[in-house]
């Protein structure tokens, strides 16, 4: 556990003199202002049993409704908000807002099974994360499994075992656990291997040419039979037509995400 971020953490002074620097200076000021203010929201976005096209959960996606340039896609300020490690403090509104949802879809009534959460790898590696999350989510009165953490191969960049330590606590500590955008970063079956993951999510850059580009269908059937062999669910990102959806379901694929079926929305439809 020692090598986990502690409280204090050396801050790097990086001088910043571009004109693309001042810029994400000025963002960077919008986004402290709009956490402070709580003006961050979540999107959610349905996911599907492919065979039964019946709603097994939702993936909480970040949306920043900016006062001038209107709705801020977090592919433009999460690397920002990484850089600054803004990342932490939002981290944890994400996984208020998201609890604080599904409770409210609970007791109104709606069986959704969980609610999947983007983490981090900086947040996901501060040392108190976990009695945190769990204090944060027993608060919430939702169930820790009806919560599906995603991760990505970087968290292992740094320090694999001590990112391993933190997933094998996750785990323990009852959270389902997701592999994001699998195939697209620093994947080694070694890793794998090690990870206790409920689910893996094959990105959308393998779906998005299936039917046109055997490649990505060859690779695309060997992560699903691979999955399987190890115990792990799959589900396919970016599934935007019938024909994807045909193939992933033809070849095993347990679970789908994509506009076909659902976009984020800010009050998704719940069956
Ligand atoms: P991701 O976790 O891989 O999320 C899936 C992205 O694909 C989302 O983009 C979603 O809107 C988009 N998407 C879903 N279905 C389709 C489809 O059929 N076609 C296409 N073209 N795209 C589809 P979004 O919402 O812009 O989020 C981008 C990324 O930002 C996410 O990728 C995730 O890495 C990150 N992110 C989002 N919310 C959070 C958050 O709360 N915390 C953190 N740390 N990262 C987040
Ligand atoms: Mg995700
Ligand atoms: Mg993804
Ligand atoms: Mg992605």
């Amino acid at each position: 556990q020692a090598k986990l971020l502690g409280k204090n953490q050396l801050q790097v002074y990086q001088p910043r003199h571009t004109a693309v620097s001042l810029e994400s200076f000025a963002l960077e000021q919008d986004l402290r202002l709009a956490i402070s203010r709580h003006e961050l929201v979540l999107y959610y976005q349905g996911q599907y049993s492919l065979e039964l096209r019946k709603l097994c959960g939702f993936e909480a996606l970040l949306r920043w409704p900016h006062p001038d340039k209107g709705m801020i896609s977090p592919a433009q300020f999460i690397p920002l908000a990484e850089e600054t490690q803004l990342i932490v403090p939002i981290g944890w509104q994400v996984i208020s807002m998201a609890c604080s949802q599904l409770a409210r879809w609970q007791d109104a009534g709606h069986t959704i099974p969980y609610v999947a959460i983007n983490i981090s790898p900086l947040q996901l590696l501060q040392a108190d994360f976990v009695i945190r999350l769990n204090e944060l989510v027993d608060a919430s009165g939702v169930a820790r499994h009806r919560i599906e953490l995603e991760i990505t191969e970087t968290l292992l960049l740094q320090d694999p075992d001590v990112a391993l330590e933190q997933l094998n606590a996750l785990h323990q500590a009852g959270y389902r656990l997701a592999l994001d955008d699998f195939g697209t970063g620093y994947s080694s079956f070694n890793r794998l291997k090690q990870m206790p993951l409920d689910r893996i999510k094959i990105d959308q850059c393998f779906v998005k040419d299936i039917g046109r580009n055997s490649k990505d269908e060859a690779i695309i059937l060997s992560m699903i039979d691979l999955s399987h062999r190890l115990g792990i669910e799959v589900l396919a990102e970016g599934v935007e037509t019938w024909e994807q959806y045909h193939f992933l379901l033809r070849h095993g694929c347990n679970d789908m995400q994509g506009f076909l079926l659902a976009k984020p929305e800010a009050k998704p439809c719940l069956d």
